[in-house]
């Protein structure tokens, strides 16, 4: 049984117990403790004890970026542990856990850098006066996890919370909440003071919404769906804290005429089939001139092809394998996206063969109408729409034109018309000639339904502190 952590100690679950299945398999691995509303409210307890105590927020800053990097190091060490039980949790290719593992120890390792190296100003007043500001860390950091990248998306939040003085409480997702334990593991690794890390696992509706309702935390930050994310607002908005809300995504790639189609094609590869799709910035919309059409097609038929769809959780090296889906929901939730689109007239360019057995959906390419249904949904599965353009107006609109704004792309050779499209494009973050380019270091975040807020690099460490001004009257000599 896999208990929570808070406070410095592991609990059972107030609210249980739940089985965690492996999705490529469909069997039971372990047990994870459920946290009732009682628990959310003893780790509230816990660190709100640490906050008051003021042994995190008051160290020195070097010393607590040290702490953080700490973490990393933990993940480090321990790397293909932590990747084995995280493949097996959630259907992902072992060399896909890796790069999480990876990336998350970079995070620790990024903000760790950062906590000596953050400060506020000092503000000419004349003569009479002196006056400064500091960075107050906002205390409690709360933070809700979805079940896509369990372990990345903590080292990317917690890991700025922490570097800055806050104390965090993670909710992990029920789905794959097993390999969460060891950021527990890592906090007493790196020797933290008791109540400034606290992990627990428990339900949505109920641990998830008594901790971001809960009336002693500071601030909340929500990775997750919109629908979920509107109630984590209200309930932040209900308490007058803030909130951070890293939302879904149905972000297009604008390709014009002159595009590089292997850079795109390579683009396509890891940014709607990495992950099996279930990627809240994929790549999920090809916006083609359409003097491309063809070729491109030929070669996404290639590419989907060359993916094979199996339990990949033995394959530690790079290659053209997908996993699973996290779940038999989420699988047919895809599929039945899929259908409706043929229904509605979308025409299937390529898809590839998945096994029967356990959570799989096999790599799908469709040509489909601006405004259909799928070009509208976010499907959080390896599915590719593909819609065709003639005017670079047309393609604007298209990619403007949905609800939500995560990131976009644009394809091209002359830089000039690419950074046109780029400051035209409604969304937080454009890749040109690369999808997912960029790193720790570049902010990241939506506009529109994909939320308000900004994670990664050195702004993401604002999130967790408020300015204090403090005015000094001095004294005539
Ligand atoms: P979800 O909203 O169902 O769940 C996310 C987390 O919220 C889980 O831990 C869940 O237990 C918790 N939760 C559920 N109901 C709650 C409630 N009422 N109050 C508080 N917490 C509650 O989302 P999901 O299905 O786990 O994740 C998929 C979604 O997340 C997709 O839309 C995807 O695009 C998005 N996502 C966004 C980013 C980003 O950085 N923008 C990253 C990853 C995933």
């Amino acid at each position: 049984m896999h208990k929570n952590y808070w406070g410095g100690a592991w609990h059972d679950g107030g609210a249980g117990f739940i089985d965690v299945e492996n999705p490529t398999t469909g069997k039971v691995i372990a047990q994870q403790a459920i946290a009732s509303v009682e628990d959310v409210d003893a780790a509230v307890r816990a660190a709100r004890a640490a906050v008051e105590q003021r042994e995190w927020s008051g160290m020195r800053p070097g010393d607590r970026g040290r702490m953080v990097r700490k973490l990393g190091e933990y993940f480090t060490l321990n790397r293909m542990e932590i990747a084995s039980e995280l493949a097996a949790e959630s259907g992902k290719p072992l060399f896909e856990a890796l790069i999480e593992v990876d990336g998350t120890a970079r995070y620790f390792e990024y903000y760790g850098c950062q906590s000596d190296n953050f400060q506020g100003d000092s503000i000419p007043l004349g003569d009479a006066y002196i006056d400064f500001t500091e960075l107050e860390p906002l205390g409690i950091s709360a933070q809700i996890i979805p079940w896509n990248y369990p372990l990345e998306m903590v080292g990317r939040s917690v890991g700025a919370a922490l570097a800055v003085g806050c104390v965090a409480i993670i909710k992990s997702p029920e789905l794959d909440p097993l390999s969460s334990r060891h950021f527990a593991l890592a906090a007493e690794y790196a020797g933290f003071p008791v109540g400034v890390m606290a992990v627990l696992c428990g339900e949505g509706a109920v641990a998830g919404a008594a901790l971001a309702g809960h009336p002693d935390i500071d601030q909340v930050v929500f990775t997750g769906s919109v629908a979920t994310g509107r109630s984590v607002a209200k309930a932040a908005a209900e308490n007058l804290i803030p909130c951070v809300l890293e939302l879904g995504g149905k972000s297009a790639a604008i390709v014009r005429k002159d595009a590089d189609l292997d850079l795109l094609i390579e683009s396509v590869r890891w940014g709607v089939f990495f992950g099996a799709g279930q990627v809240c910035s994929a790549l999920s919309r090809v916006i083609i001139h359409e003097d491309l059409l063809l070729e491109f097609n030929e070669r996404v038929c290639e590419l989907v092809d060359a993916i094979e769809v199996a339990d990949a959780s033995g394959i530690e090296r790079e290659s053209l394998v997908m996993g699973s889906m996290i779940s038999p929901q989420q699988r047919d939730r895809a599929a039945n996206l899929v259908q409706q689109a043929l229904d509605e007239g979308a025409v299937m360019l390529a898809q590839g063969k998945a096994p029967t057995q356990g959570s799989f959906y096999p790599p799908t390419v469709l040509q489909v109408k601006a405004g259909s249904s799928i070009e509208q949904t976010e499907v959080f599965g390896p599915v590719l729409c593909v819609i065709p353009y003639s005017g670079e107006d047309e393609a604007l609109a298209i990619a403007n034109g949905t609800d939500y704004g995560l990131v976009s792309g644009v394809f091209g050779q002359d830089i000039n018309a690419c950074l046109y499209l780029a400051r035209r494009l409604r969304a937080g973050q454009v890749f040109i000639n690369e999808w997912f380019a960029g790193g720790v270091e570049t902010p990241f975040g939506g506009v529109k339904q994909s939320g308000y807020g900004r994670e990664k690099g050195r702004e993401a460490l604002f999130n967790y502190v408020a300015t204090k001004n403090i005015a000094v009257r001095l004294r005539k000599q």
